[in-house]
C-alpha cells in the first residue's frame, strides 16, 4: 500500500487522481497539492462523489523548495508525482532529494525564460539520487513516456537491432473553437513554434518550424498532415536504443491551427520576454494563455480520437522488418471516465502506471532514469488494463 503526493491540479492532474483512486488497492493515501487550493478542492469533491475515496489536499508553491520540503515532510509520501509545469521539475527534484523521497514527472525541465528543454539538469541529479538510495522516473506521460516504452518493447521482442524510428502523434479531436490548445497553451505553443530537430547518423539536424511534412494514414482516423518537431524523448532514446541510425517525431496539425499560430507569432503574441503595456509588464504568451480556452474546459466539447505510436524498422534474424505499435484513445470515452479529454487522459494514465511500477518495486533502482531503461513488459500489461490498450502490426 502506497502513499502518494501529486503536485499540480491541472488537466493532467485531474486524470492522475482519478486513476489513483481507481487503483486504491495500490494507493491507499493520496494527497493533491497545487498553487490554488480551489483547483484541488474541485477534484477532491469529484473523487469523493465518483469513487467514495477521500483524498487530502494542500496548497503549495512548487517554485519554492522550502515550501515543498515542509509539505513532503508532513505528507511523507512514497513518491511525489510532479504534474505541475516543466518549470517546476528542478525545485521538486531538489525537495525530493532533501527529504529522501522518490520522484516522477511527465515532461523535462524547461527554463521559463528560454524556450528550450533538455534533460541535462535533471540527469545531473543521478549521482545524488543514487547516493541517497532514491529514484526519479522522468517523462512518464504518453510522449515522452509510453512512446519510450513502446520502443523498449519493440527492441525486446521484435528486433535484434532497430535502425529507424518515427514517433507519430495525431490528435484528431475537434473542440469546436476556432483556436485552442489541448494542454497548457504556453508549453504547447512554445514547443510547436520552435525549430524542428531530428537525429541521423550520430548528428542532430535542425529544421525550420513545420519545414518537413508527411501524410500518415492513422488507424481509426485516416490520413493526416504530420509535421516534424523536436520532442524530448528523442534525447534519451538516441542514448538508449543501440544501433539507431535515425529517429524523428511527427505531430499532426490542421491548416487552421497553423494559420492561427502563424498569425499570433507574426504579431508577437508568442513572445516570452516581458513587454511594457500601459505602465505594467506583461509576457505576451502568458497573456494569450489568459485569453484562450482553459484546456481543462475542453473535455465536454471534444469529439474524435487520438492515435500515438511508433514505427520502427530494423533487423531480426538477419532479415529487414518493420513494425507499427500504437494506441487509439477516444476523447468522449476519456471524458466519461475522468471528466477530461484524451490529451490529458493519455498523459495521466501513464503517470499513474509509472508510480505503480515504482511503488510495487517492479521498476525500482536508485538514480535518475528514463522510461526505456526498464523492462517494458509490466508497464505494457498495465496499459491494457488501465484504459490505454495498444495494437501492433507488421508493416
Ligand atoms: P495545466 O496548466 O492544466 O496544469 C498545471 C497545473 O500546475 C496548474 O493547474 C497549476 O495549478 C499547477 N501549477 C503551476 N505552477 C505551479 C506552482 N508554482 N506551484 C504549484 N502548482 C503549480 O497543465 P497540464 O495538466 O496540461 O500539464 C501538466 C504537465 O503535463 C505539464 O508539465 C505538461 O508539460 C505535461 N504534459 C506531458 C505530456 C506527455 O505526454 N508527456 C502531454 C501533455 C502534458 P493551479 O490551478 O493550482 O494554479
Amino acid at each position: 500500500m502506497a502513499n502518494v503526493l501529486v503536485i499540480g491540479a491541472g488537466g493532467v492532474g485531474r486524470v492522475v487522481v482519478h486513476k489513483l483512486a481507481q487503483n486504491k488497492d495500490t494507493f491507499d493515501k493520496i494527497t493533491l497539492a497545487s498553487r490554488r487550493l480551489e483547483s484541488c478542492k474541485e477534484y477532491q469533491d469529484e473523487i469523493k462523489q465518483k469513487y467514495n475515496v477521500d483524498i487530502d489536499i494542500a496548497k503549495v508553491d512548487a517554485n519554492n523548495v522550502d515550501e515543498l520540503v515542509d509539505l513532503i515532510n508532513k505528507v511523507k509520501p512514497d513518491v511525489v508525482l510532479n504534474i505541475a509545469l516543466p518549470y517546476q521539475d528542478l525545485t521538486i527534484m531538489e525537495a525530493c532529494l532533501r527529504t529522501n523521497t522518490n520522484y516522477l514527472d511527465t515532461a523535462n525541465y524547461e527554463h521559463p525564460d528560454t524556450a528550450k528543454f533538455e534533460y541535462k539538469e535533471q540527469w545531473a541529479y543521478d549521482k545524488k539520487y543514487k547516493d541517497a538510495g532514491i529514484m526519479a522516473l522522468l517523462g512518464s506521460g504518453f510522449d515522452p513516456g509510453v512512446t519510450n516504452v513502446f520502443c523498449a518493447y519493440l527492441q525486446k521482442h521484435y528486433f535484434d537491432e532497430i535502425h529507424y524510428i518515427d514517433i507519430l502523434d495525431c490528435n484528431a479531436g475537434d473542440h469546436g473553437y476556432p483556436f485552442a490548445t489541448n494542454f497548457n497553451p504556453e508549453i504547447n505553443l512554445r514547443e510547436v513554434s520552435s525549430n524542428g530537430r531530428y537525429w541521423e547518423n550520430g548528428k542532430w539536424i535542425e529544421t525550420k518550424p513545420m519545414e518537413i511534412k508527411m501524410v500518415w494514414d492513422y488507424p481509426q482516423i485516416g490520413p493526416r498532415d504530420s509535421y516534424l518537431l523536436y520532442h524530448e524523448e528523442l534525447e534519451s532514446l538516441v542514448k538508449h536504443i543501440k544501433g539507431l541510425k535515425r529517429i524523428r517525431f511527427f505531430m499532426t496539425f490542421s491548416q487552421s491551427y497553423l494559420t492561427h499560430m502563424k498569425c499570433l507569432e507574426n504579431v508577437g503574441m508568442l513572445g516570452i520576454e516581458p513587454v511594457e503595456h500601459e505602465g505594467c509588464k506583461i509576457v505576451p504568451i502568458q497573456f494569450l494563455k489568459t485569453l484562450l480556452p482553459d484546456p481543462k474546459t475542453l473535455g465536454p466539447r471534444t469529439k474524435g480520437k487520438t492515435n500515438i505510436g511508433v514505427v520502427a524498422k530494423g533487423i531480426k534474424d538477419g532479415k529487414e522488418v518493420s513494425y507499427y505499435i500504437y494506441n487509439v484513445c477516444d476523447h468522449q470515452e476519456a471524458y466519461k471516465e475522468t471528466n477530461s479529454q484524451a490529451v490529458s487522459y493519455t498523459t495521466g494514465v501513464p503517470a499513474m502506471i509509472g508510480a505503480k511500477m515504482m511503488v510495487e518495486k517492479k521498476w525500482f533502482k536508485p538514480g535518475v532514469w528514463n522510461m526505456e531503461e526498464f523492462d517494458p513488459d509490466p508497464f505494457m500489461e498495465e496499459l491494457n488494463k488501465q484504459g490505454l490498450p495498444w495494437h501492433i502490426q507488421k508493416m
